[in-house]
């Protein structure tokens, strides 16, 4: 199955929350979840009690939502902590967490992962002075996040440095506003890893 191109807030409605994958405007009363909550489609306005099975299945979708990640690359991820020592809830989140388009959103130089993923894709970011244009590439503690050199004269540049940071930059990443840089100080702890999403519930899904 292919990327998923339709309206982004379909998937806030569909999820029952807002996942926040429109930047500046989820924060503005121009969200279409606050303006309508039911589920997209013509089904009934009704939401009928979710299956057990129905609870974990959202849960997963909404990780990929959130992180633009389709269902073959996530189960490498699932595959990678299961395999991994430690917590597999929090060996997904960290993986995920790692990932350079999230890194990039996190560091405030994209509205949006979506807009991140764009950005990597064009090959705007270096990693440690090279040109990296994979947007799943996972970070790792010490690497450094630049601009690429080229862009830095452009207005589309300038127009990215206005109002940083737009929103608290977590501990695991610092943040140079005058060098527009970045730099993964570590990799994120468990206590970083506190986002909406309930691992135990993904986890639970993929050991059935
Ligand atoms: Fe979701 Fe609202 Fe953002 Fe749309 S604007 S993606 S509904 S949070």
């Amino acid at each position: 199955m292919g990327r998923y191109t339709g309206p982004a807030c379909r998937l806030c409605r569909r999820s029952g929350e807002k996942l926040f994958l429109k930047g500046d405007r989820c924060f503005t009363p121009r969200c279409s979840f606050e303006k309508r909550r039911n589920p997209p489609g013509n089904i009934s306005r009704r939401r009928r009690r979710p299956s057990d099975y129905g609870v974990h299945l959202l849960e997963k979708q909404k990780a990929k939502y959130i992180y633009g990640v389709m269902e073959s690359q996530f189960r490498k991820y699932m595959d990678e902590a299961f395999n991994t020592p430690g917590v597999t809830g929090m060996n997904l989140l960290r993986s995920l967490e790692r990932r350079l388009d999230n890194v990039i959103y996190l560091m405030g130089f994209a509205d949006s992962r979506k807009q991140a993923r764009q950005f990597v894709l064009h090959g705007h970011f270096q990693v440690n002075g090279r040109k990296t244009d994979i947007p799943s590439y996972s970070v790792r503690a010490g690497d450094c996040v630049t601009w690429r050199e080229s862009d830095k004269t452009t207005e589309f540049f300038s127009d990215r440095t206005v109002g940083l940071p737009k929103r608290p930059v977590p501990a695991w990443l610092a943040l140079d506003i005058s060098e527009m840089a970045g730099r993964v100080v570590s990799l994120p702890s468990d206590e970083d890893l506190q986002t909406t999403l309930d691992s135990r519930l993904i986890v639970e899904f993929y050991s059935r």
